[in-house]
């Protein structure tokens, strides 16, 4: 059965019906992935009957960056995606929990080089949480590399890059796996195909650090952030080997779509007692009351939609 998809997207400047928001099968957007896109979350508080949307400021900025990377003809600024973006929530209306997806690209029938002409879609879409973040997952470290800085840039959240996430993440679903962790080039733990990675030791998180070849996640800077003030953990950032990884007593992976989710096994080998582990638990609580906006939003996370 197909999934339901909602009324309406923002292509261009309107807010059209689903069917009529389409793309050339020239541009370059389709040719070669020439696009940058941000993934974002709302979240539905049914108590306050209100939408919240999570860290827009800090995705509306890395896609500016992401823009500017990429060379664009037309920036998109953090202002002119979020007024459509909450616009095109309402007029959706949805009342649930839902990913949210800019997208600015290159339209036009130009080479690859092109840089223009630039268009932007967004989309809404209900998605509600997975269930691995009760059970946990179980991951495969791939033979997959993730994908240098020297090759295409990690930190630019490119259509393109996930390519390299498609390859580690099909290849761990065929061996049985639910998803893969990266190693770099350099043979150290990167990250998950559209997700960071923690690991604890001797009840001390630790996270790959920013130059691991990650994707700068704003999930990974919220959860060191809570770690840290709400439960005085700091979190290590750096260089992890691969090794490490069976000698964790827990594991978790975050971002936007994953939000908070347990491994509970790696490579066949049970991650602590192969439960959810208790730091991951109380951090996935914490999380989820702070996204639905459950406790006061000291940070200025949270964006309210209606
Ligand atoms: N790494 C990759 C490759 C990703 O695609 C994502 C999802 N955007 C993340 C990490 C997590 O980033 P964020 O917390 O900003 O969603």
């Amino acid at each position: 059965m197909p999934t339901p998809h909602p009324e309406f997207v923002y292509l261009d400047g309107q807010i059209v019906p689903w069917d009529d928001a389409k793309l050339h099968v020239f541009s370059p957007a389709v040719k070669y992935g020439a696009g940058v896109f941000e993934g974002i979350r709302g979240y539905w508080n049914e108590d306050e009957n209100q939408m919240y949307v999570f860290r827009v400021a800090e995705h509306l900025a890395r896609l500016r960056y992401s823009q500017i990377m990429m060379r664009f003809d037309r920036i998109f600024e953090p202002q002119d995606v979020e007024t459509p973006m909450l616009e095109l929530i309402r007029r959706n209306g949805h009342r649930a929990t839902i990913h949210i997806r800019p997208t600015v690209f290159v339209d036009g029938y130009q080479e690859s080089a092109a840089t223009g002409p630039i268009g932007m879609f967004i989309t809404s879409f209900e998605r509600p949480a997975s269930s691995y973040l009760q059970t946990g997952c179980s991951v495969q470290v791939s033979s997959w590399q993730r994908l240098s800085d020297r090759a295409m840039p990690v930190r630019v959240k490119a259509n393109a890059n996930y390519n390299n996430s498609r390859y580690a993440g099909i290849q761990a679903r065929v061996d049985g796996y639910d998803t893969a962790i990266m190693l770099n080039d350099r043979g150290q733990v990167s990250e998950g195909p559209g997700m960071c990675l923690f690991i604890v030791r001797g009840g001390r998180p630790l996270t790959p650090s920013v130059t691991s070849d990650i994707l700068e996640s704003i999930t990974r800077d919220t959860v060191i952030e809570i770690l840290d003030a709400d439960f005085g953990l700091s979190t290590t950032e750096r260089e992890i080997g691969r090794s490490e990884l069976y000698a964790a007593e827990e594991a978790f992976f975050c971002g936007t779509a994953w939000e908070v989710t347990p491994i509970t096994s790696i490579d066949g080998l049970a991650v602590g007692d192969g439960q959810v582990g208790p730091i991951t638990k109380r951090l996935q609580d914490r999380y989820f009351d702070i996204v639905h906006g459950r406790v006061a939003d000291d940070r200025g996370w949270l964006t309210p939609v209606y």
